[in-house]
């Protein structure tokens, strides 16, 4: 009996990230605007990590069957590249191996108070746990607000966090959102830190006396509750809409390409792809929830951080590659945003880059960021979180070092705390 026990187990620890055993993590350094272009326009069944630019090679997962052909390809195109993980299923384990030791160490609690546990990364249920308790906790400060369901059936939770219960419509409002793709698990613990530094160990209470804020942690909650459990996947990044086509067997929307701003200039139409962007603009359930909140407070709302990962940037619009009128004001405080992270960053992760979306990375329509310069938000931006490199130096990418969760946390809270003080200097005056 026991050993039959023992064989299940073997073979359910065998299955778990078993579809990624052989897929290859390519790291691929372009040299002219060519190369730029085919790589960057790579479609189902690659999987791009990190955009190429000619200053940033590009990153891109290739399944087990295509890496000799994608590696032939390369050469025949004369492209360089490394091969900076040849199963990334090894480094899927490796994750999982540190999170359990760090379970073992130092008694991982369930959520039974407000101290929240930087050795993990908090599944869906963990974090509106975590956000009904700090509501119940500090009811004069907290608003647990539901935005909506996901087109599964899951809540869409924010909080509302404020010294005057959002009735003073004179105090701008700051407005964070982090997991819109779901396998972006770093992009938690900055959402949860920024709460944590608000409402429950406030160091700065000018932040809460002087602004409004609103923090969504977990936009994309059926993309994220599937990247955590052991039949899902670690790397989904889309929604979990079902197929659209008859027969179509590819399931989810890229979110981030949904909203109604340039819809489909930028992105792709077909349903397998990582940036598939729908059927039409705000086709999905949780963009509509995000567009709701973004109109609920239009006129107030002056910054908006839209949190992704990886690649250590502050981007912003348009992902056209126009610039907004106000491009030298967004420009500043980008700058500003990067130099207080950077002060505090870890020391081999590098410094945070800062520019036009289109012009750093690559061109991209119907996303959050543009919708929210759209929705006349005058700061709006995405983070794009640093990817973790450890012992070895290897990229962990959208994986997580248990290392680097509170860190991740701290030094986001540093550039949002930065944004939050130039819109205080906008508003008295200052020139940038
Ligand atoms: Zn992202």
């Amino acid at each position: 009996m026991r050993w039959f026990v023992c064989t299940l187990l073997l073979g359910y620890a065998f299955a778990k990230h078993e579809e990624y055993d052989g897929s290859a993590l390519f790291s691929v350094k372009v040299q002219n605007m060519d190369q730029v272009d085919y790589f960057n326009t790579l479609d189902y069944p690659f999987d791009i990590w990190q955009y190429a630019s000619l200053m940033r090679n590009g990153m891109v997962l290739v399944a087990k069957t295509y890496v000799q052909l994608f590696q032939n390809e390369l050469n025949a195109k004369g492209i360089e590249f490394v091969i900076e993980s040849e199963n990334i299923k090894e480094l899927l384990e490796l994750e999982d191996q540190l999170f359990a030791e760090k379970a073992r160490s130092k008694s991982v609690r369930a959520v039974d108070d407000l101290t929240i546990n930087w050795d993990k990364i908090y599944n869906l249920t963990e974090v509106n746990d975590y956000l009904q308790k700090v509501a119940n906790a500090y009811p004069n400060v907290v608003t647990l607000v539901n935005a909506g369901k996901s087109v599964e059936g899951r809540d869409i939770n924010y909080l509302k966090i404020s010294s005057t219960n959002f009735q003073d419509t004179s105090k701008p409002i700051i407005f964070i959102e982090t997991l819109l793709h779901a396998r972006e698990w770093v992009t938690l613990p900055a959402s949860l830190y920024a709460i944590d530094k608000l409402v429950v160990n406030v160091n700065d209470q000018d932040l809460i006396d002087n602004y409004d804020w609103i923090v969504l942690p977990v936009a994309n909650p059926d993309g994220y509750e599937f990247t955590h459990v052991p039949d899902g996947n670690r790397f989904w990044r889309k929604n979990r809409r079902a197929g659209v086509f008859p027969g179509n067997l590819c399931l989810g929307v890229d979110l981030n390409r949904n909203f109604d701003i340039n819809f489909s200039q930028d992105s792709s139409n077909f349903a397998c792809s990582e940036t598939y962007h729908g059927p039409s603009a705000f086709s999905e359930l949780e963009t509509s929830a995000i567009r709701d909140i973004l109109h609920e407070y239009e006129g107030r709302i002056e910054l908006f951080i839209d949190i992704h990962s990886f690649g250590s940037m502050i981007l912003y619009g348009w992902g056209t590659g126009q610039l907004p009128s106000n491009a030298f004001e967004i420009h500043a405080a980008g700058l500003r945003m990067a130099e207080a992270i950077d002060a505090v960053k870890m020391e081999y992760n590098r410094n945070y880059r800062v520019g036009n979306s289109a012009l750093i990375l690559y061109r991209a329509s119907g996303s959050a960021m543009d919708y929210g310069l759209a929705a006349n938000i005058p700061l709006s931006y995405v983070y794009e979180l640093p990817g973790f490199r450890g012992v070895g130096q290897t990229i962990f990418g959208f994986l997580v070092h248990p290392d680097f969760i509170e860190q991740a946390g701290m030094e986001t809270w540093e550039g949002l705390k930065a944004g939050a003080n130039f819109v205080t200097r906008v508003r008295s005056g200052y020139q940038v």
